[in-house]
């Protein structure tokens, strides 16, 4: 039986991505005449029973609100109160230091439905973070071959999460501001953060959390990510074929698809996989996953695969309580490194190109960014001191300035502006973690061009490795002499049909792959 830790969370918030997400996931879909055909998506029986309005659901809680009037500067302000933003900002105030984070909805739960390996939180001590863990997972390849995956899952309770997380900001003196930021400018040694409301805020130091529409960072070269696309639902069912002790990683099977040959020939191109998590006989976690695809499979086509899928599994929904439509940006290039913004999650290439992961890498990485920039800030050491907030270079002030009491930064005699970004970027991304995410992207470019065959025949080979080397490489645990180790051991599971395939289309990522590492360097700040 699927163990049930916490219960279920009260009420689910439905995922509803902004246009623009949507909008940016398919450009090149539009150029080459493919359409999102909404209309004949919304008449699907599946489609009806999403419920046409569910209420976002809030977290009650009592804000520190930032002083509008007053406008005091702070030490940091974060942008974006999604995991990555919440783990920073709780961990930096912890120290004594001033912290804002600015989001338009810094209450609502968040609206992904995340999965995540159990060591990986049990690693963060996030385990109580989990609602519902499989001892298990299985891979079915296709109709006449599975793999057991021993390793345990887990769903994360995202209202657990968040709510750990604001009480831990608000514990510690996290002020929220709610609002949207539009743009932000510097001096040499302080930002000045403007938001869509008018207001301005100054600081030290500026995050961006802003998730995959990567606010404001910079990039100085054309993002250019596959995507994982995806539909979940979480369902009432009258009933499923799944085991509700082993949470369904990936389903290859097409068989659904075997009345209709040109939908079979379309997923033998670019093949989707289900992903579901059951949590029991009736209630279910369903997802139609298209792995990584440049540009991406178009959403109705994934909604139309799913539909059939679970028809043919006999699956009858009786009820949608939530839906998902997933845009994950994977790969492409980092951001300029170092820039004067800091950057972590989906806004900072976190993302783990070749599987669509992030949340415990992220979680993982907030510590290490909150103590780089904490090192410099002086932490809880210093003993605060008037600022006098200034006017931004071509900023016009809204409301006069008042005189501020309290800026770690203004204390001490560390780096500020650009030197001290410098050295928190080196922190998050030192050589052997770009190294590690070349690899990584390399490994996409391989999934990028294999077919529903090859991309069996990958899988059957991936999990027959060691369990050091295949969730190594899930869990971005592995750096470059051990990836080295992972790809070789992966040869040599490898069919010969698969390794030949491997040669004919990895020749060409690999050699950009090695003419990438030659040209690496330890980023500048690197201490
Ligand atoms: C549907 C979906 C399912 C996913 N499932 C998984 C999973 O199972 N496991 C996993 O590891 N990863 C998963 N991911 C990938 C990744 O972990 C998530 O995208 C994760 O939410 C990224 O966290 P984040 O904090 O970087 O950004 P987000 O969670 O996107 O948070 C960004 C925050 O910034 C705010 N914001 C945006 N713009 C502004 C602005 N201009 N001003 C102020 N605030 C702003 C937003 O309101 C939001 O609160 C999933 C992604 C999606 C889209």
């Amino acid at each position: 039986m699927a163990e049930l830790r916490l219960g279920l969370p009260s009420a689910f918030s439905r995922a509803r991505p902004c246009s623009k997400d949507l909008a940016s996931a398919f450009p090149r879909e539009q150029q080459l005449g493919r359409k999102r055909v909404s209309g004949s998506v919304r008449a699907s029986a599946l489609l009806e029973l999403v419920p046409a309005h569910v209420s976002k659901k809030d977290l009650n809680y009592e804000l520190l609100r930032f002083d509008v009037v007053k406008r005091k500067a702070v030490d940091l302000v974060v942008v974006g109160a999604g995991p990555a933003g919440l783990a920073v900002a709780h961990k930096v105030a912890e120290a004594g230091v001033n912290v804002c984070v600015v989001d338009p909805a810094p209450q609502s739960v968040w609206p992904n439905n995340y999965g995540v390996w159990v060591d990986e939180f049990e690693d963060l001590d996030l385990l109580d973070c989990l609602d519902y863990t499989w001892a298990s997972a299985v891979v079915y390849l296709d109709d006449a071959k599975e793999k057991t995956l021993e390793r345990p899952y887990g769903r994360v309770n995202r209202t657990r999460l968040k709510s750990k997380m604001l009480e831990a900001c608000i514990a510690n003196g996290v002020q929220f501001h709610k609002a949207k930021v539009k743009d932000v400018d510097h001096n040499p040694s302080k930002s000045f953060v403007t938001c869509e409301d008018g207001t301005l805020i100054e600081a030290a130091v500026v995050l961006d959390a802003t998730g995959h529409s990567r606010r404001l960072v910079k990039y100085d070269e054309p993002f250019n990510p596959g995507y994982q696309i995806a539909y979940g639902i979480v369902a009432e069912v009258d009933s499923h074929p799944f085991d509700v002790n082993k949470m369904l990683f990936m389903d290859w099977r097409d068989s659904h698809l075997h009345g209709n040959k040109e939908l079979m020939e379309a997923n033998s191109k670019l093949p989707t996989f289900l992903y579901a998590m059951p949590f029991s006989a009736n209630h279910i976690f369903l997802e139609e996953t298209s792995l990584v695809a440049r540009p991406g499979v178009p959403m109705d086509v994934i909604q139309k695969r799913m539909e059939l899928r679970l028809k043919h599994l006999g699956i009858h929904v009786r009820s949608i309580e939530e839906d998902e439509k997933c845009v994950i940006p994977m790969g492409g290039v980092l951001p300029v490194i170092p820039q004067r913004v800091l950057g972590i999650g989906g806004t900072a290439g976190m993302v783990h190109p070749s599987t669509g992961y992030m949340v415990a890498r992220t979680l993982a990485a907030a510590p290490t960014l909150a103590e780089s920039v904490l090192q410099r800030l002086g932490g809880s050491a210093s003993t605060h001191i008037p600022s006098r907030p200034q006017n931004p270079p071509n900023v016009e002030s809204s409301a006069p300035a008042q005189e501020d009491e309290a800026l770690s930064f203004e204390n001490g005699s560390g780096p500020t502006g650009d030197e001290l970004a410098a050295g928190v970027w080196a922190s998050l991304w030192p050589l052997e973690r770009q190294q590690q995410r070349a690899f990584f992207c390399f490994g996409m470019e391989v999934l990028l061009k294999l077919d529903l065959a090859g991309t069996r025949r990958f899988f059957d080979a991936f999990f027959d490795l060691q369990p050091h080397h295949w969730q190594g490489f899930l869990s971005s645990r592995l750096y470059f002499m051990e990836l080295i180790g992972f790809g070789l051991s992966l040869f040599k599971h490898a069919t010969n049909y698969a390794r030949a395939e491997i040669i004919a289309i990895g020749t060409v990522p690999l050699a950009r792959l090695i003419l990438d590492m030659t040209q690496m360097k330890p980023p500048k700040g690197s201490s």
